[in-house]
This record gives structure tokens, C-alpha cells and sequence, in this order.
């Protein structure tokens, strides 16, 4: 048996995130559904809205059905393009085409052809810890590395470590606000930090540095006088990866975009360059159903309130049981300071309790856990003793 070593490891190890999952499930079925509490997993917990089932109707009804399952055109659909372009032009000011625009099968299919598009193997990608992290199977894929770099206290960027970290290979910086897993927003002077920072070292070394805005949260934000900027407003040689997986509840229909900002220089060749990897990667053609339905759908969410609902209770209730939290302006996730220095020991303990969390270490950042508050609110309800028991025994062991 030969086979590509990488490969079969990645294969081989399931995600910490997916192992406890799993474990989810064996114990559910011994002790009883309701007596798991499972924050595992980022999977949205709201239905996908009506519009999607009645688009999915209406447009299965009034196709052709060579038409409707047919291929569309490796970089999508051309209506279901523009459609989405102008809309993002309506809501953002920009100047996108259909031709700026590439349909993915989501966010993941999004970052890694944009990642293979942009990069050569030995060039190196930035991101802040705490990241998602596949950024760094995605980025490794492409035979490249990825240099995760610490945040504040806050989880926002530590921008002097940015500024040491930027040399000439540096290909592009990865930046995902809403952030899982810490649910933390960049505001406008992050990003203008950011991009200053970005403009002079680009300037300095005579290099393009690209900076791939990961979206797939962008909706879910739950105060109306957060704003989370768009890139494109703010840097030229930027890329957005969007997805429907959580906007629309849709993260089993695999579908999203690629934008590439217009007003980059070359932005032809970047975009050529991003059909080329869709095309090497093998993902052409996203779901063409799926296409026709996020068009019909460009300007509707899910009902994300109640993830606002469950933010505020549990952020409330653990920080009154003496959690230190950060407090998460969007996505739907909590990231908690373990009560003990390492994290997977903090969670095994909470597993007594049936608690399910995944340690922080995995994002990048020591010390923490990620609690995935998308789940029904009566979860929460039940699950909060627990946290407080768990409080409680640290508490008493001081
Ligand atoms: N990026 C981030 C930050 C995510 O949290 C996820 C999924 O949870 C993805 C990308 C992948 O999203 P998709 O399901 O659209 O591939």
C-alpha cells in the first residue's frame, strides 16, 4: 500500500471538534439525549428560512430539468453572479461584477482554492490566534506554512508582532470576524490598523500581501451598532470567502462565494488565477440547485435572535459564576478561560459534569475553551448548573 503520508494522517486524526462529537453521540444513546450537553460543534441550530424551501420549490418546478441539473459554468452561474454582485454593491458601495465572483462548495472550498490561488509552496499565510483551525490544513495543503500569531487581551490582533512577522514570502493575511471561536468582531480601526500596516510593509518589500477576509459569520452579529467593515472598502488587494452555511442555515448544502476585490491591481490575473485553482482543486460547477437558490435568496437570513437570546444568558450566567469571559459581539460562540492552566484537563472535568467543550489549544490560543452556544435555549437552561457546579469545585479546591 502506497499513499501520500500527509494525506492519510489528516485522514487518519479526526478533529478534536469531530472527536468530541463523536463521543457526543456514544453517550447520548447510554445516559439519554437530554442529559448531554453538547457545545461542540458549530452547527447552526435554526432552521434555514422559508424563502430557501419555497425558492427550492418554485425553482425545481419551473426549470427544465436538463437545465436544472445541468452543469453551470465552472465559476457558476452568470445570472445567479451578478445577482449577488449587485447586491454586495447595494449594500457595501462596491464596483463587483459577476466576473469578480466565484460559487464554492462554502467557506472551506472558498479559503482553499483562494489560498491555492494566491500562494506558492514556500510562501507563508498570516492569521491571529485564536483561528479556525483549518486555515492550517488549507494553507499546508498548499504547501505552504501558516504562522499564527498571538492576539491582545481582547483577541484583537497584536499588531507588533504583525509588523515583525511580514517578510517577503508572505503571501497573504487571513482574517475571520465574526471570529469562531472566540466571537469577537475587528471594528473599523482595527481594520485600518490593519490594512496601514499592510500598505506600508507591501510598499517596503515591493511584494502583493493579499488579506482574505474568512466571512461566513458576517451576518451574525446581535447589536445593531456593530458594524463589521467590509475589506474591500478599506484594502485593495483583498478577497472575500463567503458561505450560506450559517447565514442561511445551510452548511450541508455546500455553497458560498469567492469575491475579488475590483480595484486590486490585476485583479483579472487574480481572479484567472483563483478559476485556475477551483479548477485544479476540482471544484467547479457549486451545487447548481444551491446557486439558484442563494440568488433567490441574496437579501434573507435565518432567524438569528435566538442566538442573541443564548449569548446573553450564558455569557450573564457564567461571568456571574465567576467565568472570565470574552464578551462575543457575533458568530455563536464563547471563549472561556479554562479554570485551571490546561484546558483539555479543564475539560475532561467538565465531562463529569456532561459538559462537552472543546479546548482552546486547537485554535491557537492555551488556557481557553470554546463553549458552541448554537443550540436550543432549553440547552442552555439545563445546562447551566452544571457550569456552576464545575465553578464551584474550583472554587473550593482555592
Ligand atoms: N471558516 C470558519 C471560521 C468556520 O467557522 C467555518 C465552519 O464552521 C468555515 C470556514 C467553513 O465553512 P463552510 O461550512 O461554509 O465550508
Amino acid at each position: 500500500m502506497m499513499t501520500n503520508p500527509k494525506m492519510q494522517a489528516l485522514g487518519e486524526k479526526r478533529s478534536v471538534i469531530r472527536e468530541i462529537f463523536e463521543y457526543a453521540k456514544v453517550r447520548k444513546a447510554e445516559i439519554g439525549e437530554q442529559n448531554v450537553f453538547d457545545f461542540s460543534i458549530g452547527n447552526p441550530s435554526v432552521p434555514a428560512p422559508d424563502c430557501v424551501n419555497e425558492a427550492i420549490c418554485r425553482i425545481v418546478k419551473e426549470t427544465p430539468s436538463v437545465l436544472l441539473h445541468g452543469y453551470t459554468s465552472a465559476q457558476g452561474d452568470a445570472s445567479v453572479r451578478k445577482t449577488i454582485a449587485d447586491y454586495i454593491n447595494a449594500r457595501f458601495n462596491t464596483r463587483l461584477t459577476g466576473d469578480n465572483l466565484y460559487m464554492t462548495c462554502g467557506a472551506a472550498a472558498s479559503l482553499t482554492i483562494s489560498i491555492h490561488a494566491l500562494a506558492n509552496p514556500g510562501e507563508e499565510f498570516i492569521t491571529f490566534a485564536p483561528y479556525f483551525t483549518e486555515y492550517k490544513v488549507f494553507v499546508e495543503g498548499a504547501g505552504c506554512t501558516l504562522n499564527a500569531l498571538p492576539s491582545d487581551e481582547k483577541l484583537l490582533p497584536d499588531f507588533s508582532a504583525l509588523e515583525k512577522a511580514i517578510t517577503a514570502k508572505t503571501r497573504g493575511v487571513i482574517i475571520n470576524s465574526p471570529n469562531n471561536p472566540s466571537g469577537v468582531v475587528y471594528g473599523e480601526q482595527t481594520i485600518q490598523k490593519l490594512v496601514e500596516i499592510l500598505n506600508r510593509k507591501q510598499a517596503e518589500l515591493g511584494t502583493d500581501i493579499y488579506l482574505i477576509a474568512d466571512e461566513p459569520y458576517r451576518e451574525l452579529v446581535y447589536d445593531c451598532e456593530i458594524k463589521v467593515p467590509f475589506v474591500m472598502n478599506y484594502y485593495a488587494n483583498s478577497l472575500v470567502c463567503y458561505s450560506y452555511s450559517k447565514s442561511l442555515s445551510l452548511p450541508g448544502e455546500r455553497i458560498g462565494y469567492i469575491a475579488v476585490n475590483p480595484d486590486m491591481v490585476g485583479a483579472k490575473s487574480v481572479y484567472a488565477a483563483v478559476c485556475g485553482a477551483g479548477r485544479s482543486l476540482g471544484y467547479v460547477c457549486a451545487p447548481a440547485l444551491l446557486q439558484r437558490v442563494v440568488a433567490a435568496c441574496v437579501d434573507k437570513t435565518a432567524d438569528v435572535s435566538v442566538y442573541k437570546q443564548n449569548r446573553d444568558t450564558f455569557y450573564q450566567a457564567l461571568t456571574a459564576y465567576g467565568y472570565d469571559v470574552v464578551k462575543p459581539d457575533g458568530a455563536f460562540y464563547l471563549f472561556v478561560k479554562a479554570l485551571e492552566e490546561d484546558a483539555y484537563a479543564f475539560c475532561e472535568r467538565a465531562k463529569k459534569y456532561e459538559l462537552l467543550l472543546v479546548p482552546g489549544d486547537d485554535f491557537g490560543t492555551k488556557g481557553y475553551v470554546r463553549i458552541a452556544y448554537c443550540v436550543a435555549p432549553e440547552t442552555i437552561s439545563r445546562a447551566l448548573p452544571a457550569f456552576e457546579k464545575l465553578a464551584k469545585e474550583y472554587q473550593a479546591k482555592v
